[in-house]
């Protein structure tokens, strides 16, 4: 079945309960961020974010998610070329590393879905300015985001302001509606043509996931079956926040504060 068959339109009673399943998200990955430093495995990134979910008695739909195998964790961690979905584990951060931890927090059945990529200490010039045009192509396209606008351009944004930089974005994962699942009806790409694809509308909530590459726009799954790399071993990153559009604007649900774009932002 298309994804886009199964798009729905949330009340606002739901988006408030998507709203906490995000706060407390966004608890998680706080948690995460602020170990990030070098000598920490990232399997201590994932015990950090596990330990928030489960003061607030939930659960990431991370976890035992199908693929290959189930997945084993509650976040992914990826690191330096590793895109998304990397697993957990043993491995240490060392200085100059970028990494990205993304979790999915279930509350009263409604998903939030956020990541963030982080500097392990001091990092290379290339490494910051991809950083930084990731975290800001999200927020170009959480701009778009708005009532009336088609999804096209919101995917354009991203786009533009990943390419204008210098850097590539997967045509091979998108962003995607999220409500009761974490992955509903639309897809989101992140590229596009400006005023094509579905109008938005008020009530639709949906999961924007920038993921940009140094070097090649192509990707590689690697031996684990789950951990996706750039094709080239070039550097990647991956900011994602869960938005709702509301009739003020995009209203983003995996934070901490009032919602607003300010307050999205890591840094
Ligand atoms: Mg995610
Ligand atoms: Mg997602």
């Amino acid at each position: 079945m298309s994804w886009d068959r199964q798009v729905t339109i949330k009340t606002p009673q739901e988006i408030a309960l998507m709203r906490e399943a995000g706060r407390i998200n966004a608890e998680a990955l706080a948690a995460a961020r602020a170990l990030v430093r070098p000598g920490v495995t990232t399997a201590d990134l994932n015990a950090a974010a596990e330990e928030v979910l489960r003061k607030y008695g939930c659960y990431s739909p991370f976890k035992g998610y199908p693929g290959p195998y189930p997945y084993p964790a509650s976040t992914n961690v990826s690191v330096n070329h590793e895109l998304v979905h990397g697993i957990p584990g043993k491995r240490r951060l060392k200085e100059g590393d970028i990494v990205s931890v993304d979790c999915g927090t279930v509350y009263e059945g409604y998903v939030g879905d956020a990541a963030f990529t982080e500097m392990v200490g001091e990092v290379s010039d290339e490494a910051r300015r991809l950083v930084a045009a990731t975290e800001g192509a999200l927020f170009a396209g959480i701009a778009q985001m708005v009532a009336g606008n088609h999804l096209g351009d919101v995917s354009a944004a991203i786009q533009a302001y990943a390419e204008e930089r210098g850097f590539h974005v997967t045509r091979e994962y998108t962003g995607h509606g999220v409500g009761r699942a974490m992955h509903e009806g639309p897809q989101a790409p992140n590229y596009g043509t400006p005023g094509r694809g579905m109008v938005l509308r008020a009530g639709m909530t949906i999961a924007l996931e920038p993921m940009l590459l140094v070097g090649t726009p192509y990707t590689k799954v690697l031996p684990d079956q789950w951990t996706v790399s750039s094709a080239d071993g070039s550097l990647t990153a991956h900011f994602e926040h869960t938005i709702a559009v509301t009739e003020n604007g995009p209203l983003i649900l995996t934070t901490q504060g009032d919602g607003s774009i300010l307050d999205g932002k890591w840094k």
